[in-house]
């Protein structure tokens, strides 16, 4: 039995979430580790890749209809790869292109898609969060190769130091059903959220998005931390959307999280209440968000937290 772990890349280096995707690969403890690298040019990342821990080999796929991940595409080249080596696992990360590309490959290949596991019980037997994380479901597979999303979060990031083989292999033909025609990136010199050590995140309390950059950017800045944002100061446009945390946003699990003028919305919660260290600053001595906290400030945020950062 040999897993796959479908990388995820931007063609010159590794996204994060591959090594902690190749750390519940390694669990699987089903045999061999490949991995699949699906790109344009992508020779950097198959590198990146091959220096894994855990990773036995590297397939190499290179055509440009695979430079954007394009779920149709993406799905093909993983389709194609299970047919010339029978894998007994599929994982990809639940990420974007993870929750797009997997459910194809699971219904091509008629079997059940178990989406983000947080934990690997046995090769079979896998745990995922559901209804919004506040129960655990362990569910047991009988399907012959399991389609696997998996939560980040959940699995340490495999270590690097390695040198497994890249065997370069054929593109699949393009689906021809979507087209990349471009991105808009936002441009964000920060930590990207789900891989950031430290979050400070905040609600709908800041009021407007003037006073969200103004109150939040000092205190990231003095920590080099991410920014996150409630949906509720997402929805009213204080914070642009990819910094939106929880069921509906990223999920995080930072080693500190600062949530200020968040309430603590079970919603909310489901998205980082596995952080390492809670913090949570709110005038209301009530709110939800006190029952997760390591720390909890009754203050307001508008002095409160500038006088964090003029102490830090
Ligand atoms: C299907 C579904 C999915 C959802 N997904 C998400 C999701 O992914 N992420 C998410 O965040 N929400 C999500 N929500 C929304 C969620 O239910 C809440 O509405 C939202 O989290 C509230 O955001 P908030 O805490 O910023 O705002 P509020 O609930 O309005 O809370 C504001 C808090 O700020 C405090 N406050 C006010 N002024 C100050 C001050 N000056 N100083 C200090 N504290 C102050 C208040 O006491 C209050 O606790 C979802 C809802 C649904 C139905």
């Amino acid at each position: 039995m040999t897993v796959l772990v479908i990388a995820e890349h931007d063609n010159a280096s590794l996204k994060g979430a591959t090594l902690n995707t190749v750390t519940a690969a390694v669990a699987c403890g089903a045999g061999d580790v490949h991995v699949l690298i699906a790109g344009h040019n992508a020779g950097a990342a198959a590198a990146a890749a091959a220096q894994i821990a855990g990773v036995a080999k590297v397939l190499h796929a290179d055509s440009d209809t695979l430079a954007h991940a394009l779920a149709e595409n993406l799905a093909a080249q993983v389709l194609a790869a299970q047919a010339a080596n029978g894998y007994s696992h599929i994982l990809f990360a639940a990420t974007a292109i993870g929750k797009n590309a997997a459910p194809r490959v699971a219904a091509k290949l008629d079997v059940a898609q178990i989406s983000e596991i947080t934990k690997i019980v046995s090769a079979d037997t896998f745990e995922r969060p559901i209804y919004a994380g506040n129960a655990i479901a362990t569910v047991q597979s009988a399907d012959a190769v399991k389609v696997i999303t998996v939560r980040a979060t959940g699995f340490d990031a495999a270590a690097q130091g390695n040198t497994a083989p890249i065997e370069t292999t054929a593109a699949a033909a393009d689906s021809g059903k979507s087209a990349y025609k471009g991105s808009e990136l936002a441009k964000n010199d920060r930590p990207e959220l789900t891989a950031a050590k430290i979050i400070v995140s905040g609600g709908r309390a800041l009021g407007s998005s003037e006073k969200f950059t103004e109150v939040m950017t000092p205190l990231a800045d003095k920590l080099g931390a991410a920014i996150g944002a409630s949906r509720a100061a997402v929805d009213a446009g204080y914070a642009p959307n990819d910094l939106q945390v929880g069921q509906t946003g990223k999920i995080v699990a930072p080693q500190l999280y600062i949530a200020a003028g968040i309430s603590g919305a079970i919603q909310h919660l489901a998205g980082m209440k596995d952080s390492k260290v809670i913090v949570a600053i709110n005038k209301d001595p009530e709110a939800p968000i006190f029952s997760v906290a390591d720390y909890g400030l009754e203050a307001d945020l508008f002095a409160a937290v500038p006088e964090l950062v003029k102490s830090l």
